[in-house]
């Protein structure tokens, strides 16, 4: 194919095509692809060439034909699709890219083995149909010169991958020859033993017959002609590969197989095809079950014929497909032709726009079932669906909008769970990071984390959600039990009895619950006061209720100190029930307790520390100080949005300090009243997935100065 012979065909069916762009590109692409060759040993110009020259067989429009010649070379050469755009604009520079980007995806597709998936993700990267036809072309070149690659592993996994996925690829959008000849290419890569004898039989039939096929075809043609029906009637064996497929599904031998012969009957107008239908049926015996009117009722992909199996004049089955010359165009090259009609029919210039969606709402508009509008606003559908890797090479389908969270919970629900962070195409993001088609997603995860509350509203899908929901909800149960079981053993011991399985027993029985954990869990919500079940077990202490006295030193909380000894929590570190302790005591001053990783701990002298821990009553000593850094994006409403995420999660706001402010950020400290540790790091964590927070630690250090808080 030459430089002018390429011009030739466009201008065959275009005659107002843009000479001048398709040359610039066959001479830009012709140079940028320079000395390099292909595996034919032929210069690799060749390959782009003959892409277009497939493409001008669907006679698709000049930006198209240029984007074939021009489809290799930002992912081949030195070229930048920023050259591609300055020199011929911005539509087929965002044509190249989005065949680029296919070809990008073909590197995943090896390790995978969703199929199903990975046409949908191709379709839904595939914004311009067009895009969709030259990688097509481009993969039925590929195909056709397969031969030439040595490796015979690598030919196998090429000619699979056509099979698995551009093959159907191609039956889809309608483009029937184009799925043949993929489907014949692989199958003669991949089982040419099954390929050869299906050929040899077929031509020992044919040879066995004589012409028959030419004879039915003639026959069928003249009792058309005999009801004033002209027509024009061919006829073929089928394709060796959906021969092949057949005897495979349907177990049967090559003898049994009964519609070896396929015949078009292609007539003027559809009112034509209804009429030959009838002549069919009233000159042969129609076959029921095999009659399909796609006339009436279109396939999905634009599709209609009739067609229908009777027993011919040979007594051989054969099936016959009627339809007009319009319909035959259609099936032929698919959607490639609905926009060439519509054009026709308005009278629209070949250079205008190919808007495969506008086609797509004039199929839509031709059909009248629920289902059909369903198929065909499904390249649309996938429009909101994002298609994502796994390190693995798995592809996990989310609806857009979807988070590393979400895709997280997609894998599995114990991954979703332990996330603590996320990679997207190796780089840290927030988990709140809406994913893109293309993504690979890695999860980080740690054992014993668990997820925020906060999560529920970054997670899109119903999954992710009713997980998180169902974790916390266990979370909660687990909390109050363990709480609950907290305050009645205080409760008895402080009435001087042990609080024993047996005694809970009969509690949960008298509450009508089943297990002592539902009472403990009662008491640990505050559904359920503690007394009443020390009395429901005591009765006799039901007068001496308020008698208990706390603790001597009630307040302390802390294990380890002599009876007596005051002390405070370190104003440094911000200890909190939960955290790993060390007092310090000086004398002639109180206690200190500090964290152990707390700095003042090596100032002091060893001969001073002494070993505490947290007592029982830790609990309900009550709120503890923690100071947490927030870094967050200089946005209006950013600490709004921070202090609220805080209240949200139960924790008291004490005191705010800004540290650190710039056009980027601000940094703060916040100083929070909480329970304890867990609930510190259910605060950290919530914080952490906030859009608007870049990060959060807790700090240890000097205590706000009063009068320091900025509000
Ligand atoms: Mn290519």
């Amino acid at each position: 194919m030459r430089q002018t012979e390429l011009i030739e065909r466009v201008k065959a069916y275009d005659p107002n095509a843009d000479e001048a762009l398709l040359n610039k590109a066959y001479v830009y692409a012709m140079n940028a692809h320079g000395k390099q060759f292909r595996a034919s040993g032929d210069p690799y110009f060749t390959h782009p060439l003959e892409v277009a020259a497939i493409l001008t067989e669907l006679k698709l429009d000049v930006p198209t034909i240029a984007t074939a010649l021009l489809h290799d070379t930002v992912e081949d050469t030195y070229v930048t699709i920023e050259d591609v755009k300055k020199n011929f604009g911005e539509e087929i520079a965002g044509l190249v890219d989005g065949v680029t980007k296919l070809s990008q995806l073909e590197l995943f597709s090896e390790s995978t083995k969703q199929a199903e998936n990975f046409r949908k993700l191709m379709l839904a990267m595939s914004n311009d149909i067009r895009v969709l036809l030259v990688k097509l072309a481009d993969r039925l070149h590929n195909m056709r010169t397969l031969s030439y690659i040595e490796k015979p592993d690598k030919r196998r996994r090429i000619a699979q991958e056509t099979l698995d996925i551009y093959a159907p690829l191609a039956g889809r959008i309608g483009m029937q020859n184009m799925r043949e000849e993929l489907e014949d290419l692989a199958f003669a890569e991949l089982d040419p033993e099954a390929r050869n004898s299906i050929l040899t039989r077929l031509n020992r039939l044919e040879t066995s017959t004589g012409n028959r096929v030419g004879r039915i075809a003639d026959e069928i043609k003249r009792k058309l002609a005999e009801h004033g029906i002209d027509a024009w009637v061919y006829g073929r064996a089928k394709r060796a590969y959906s021969i092949w497929r057949k005897l495979k599904d349907k177990q049967l031998n090559f003898e049994q197989l009964s519609d070896i012969l396929g015949f078009r009957v292609i007539v003027k107008t559809p009112e034509d095809c209804y009429r030959a239908l009838g002549v069919l049926h009233q000159s042969w015996r129609m076959i029921p079950d095999r009659f399909k009117d796609f006339i009436s009722n279109p396939k999905t992909n634009g599709y209609r014929s009739i067609h229908t199996t009777v027993i011919g004049p040979e007594q051989q089955r054969v099936e016959v497909q009627i339809r007009t010359a319009e319909m035959h165009e259609v099936a032929e090259r698919g959607v490639a032709a609905h926009w060439r009609y519509r054009e026709r029919l308005e009278g629209e210039t070949m250079d205008s726009a190919l808007r495969w969606l506008r086609d797509m709402v004039e199929l839509l508009e031709r059909g009248d079932s629920v289902e059909e509008f369903l198929e065909h606003s499904r390249l649309n559908m996938y429009q909101d669906q994002v298609f994502c890797f796994t390190p693995k090479g798995d592809l996990i389908s989310l609806p857009r909008g979807a988070t590393p969270i979400d895709f997280a919970y997609m894998v599995h629900t114990d991954l979703g769970n332990q996330t603590v962070g996320a990679k997207v195409n190796g780089v840290h993001v927030p988990l709140h990071t809406p994913l893109r088609n293309g993504d690979q997603v890695e999860i980080i995860r740690q054992k014993g984390s668990t997820p925020s509350p906060l999560w529920e509203q970054i997670a899109v899908t119903g999954r992710a959600r009713s997980e998180i929901r169902r974790f916390i909800k266990h979370a909660q149960h687990d909390e109050h039990v363990r709480f609950g079981r907290k305050i009645l053993e205080k409760e008895f011991a402080d009435a001087g009895q042990e609080l024993t399985e047996k005694a809970m027993q009969a509690v949960a029985k008298k509450l009508r619950h089943s297990r002592p954990e539902d009472v403990y869990a009662d008491v640990g919500r505050g559904a359920l006061r503690s007394h009443d079940v020390l009395v429901s077990v005591f009765p006799e202490l039901k007068k001496s209720k308020g008698r208990s006295a706390p603790k001597p030193g009630g307040a302390i909380s802390i294990e380890g100190l002599t009876e007596g000894i005051s002390y405070h929590l370190g104003q440094c570190c911000h200890p909190l029930p939960g955290d790993r302790i060390v007092g310090v005591r000086k004398p002639g001053e109180v206690v200190v307790i500090h964290t152990i990783d707390c700095e003042e701990l090596e100032k002091a002298d060893m001969e001073d520390w002494i070993d505490v821990s947290w007592g029982t009553s830790a609990d309900e000593l009550g709120p503890t100080l923690a100071r947490v850094s927030v870094r967050v994006k200089n946005v209006p409403g950013a600490l709004g949005a921070v202090m609220t995420v805080i209240g949200a999660n139960g924790g008291n706001i004490f005191n705010v300090k800004v540290t650190n402010r710039n056009p980027l950020f601000f940094e703060f400290h916040v100083d929070i009243e909480v329970r304890d540790v867990a609930h510190l790091q259910n605060i950290l964590g919530a914080l952490r997935v906030n859009a608007v927070v870049e990060s959060v630690d807790r700090v240890r250090g000097p205590g706000v100065a009063e009068g320091d808080s900025v509000t």
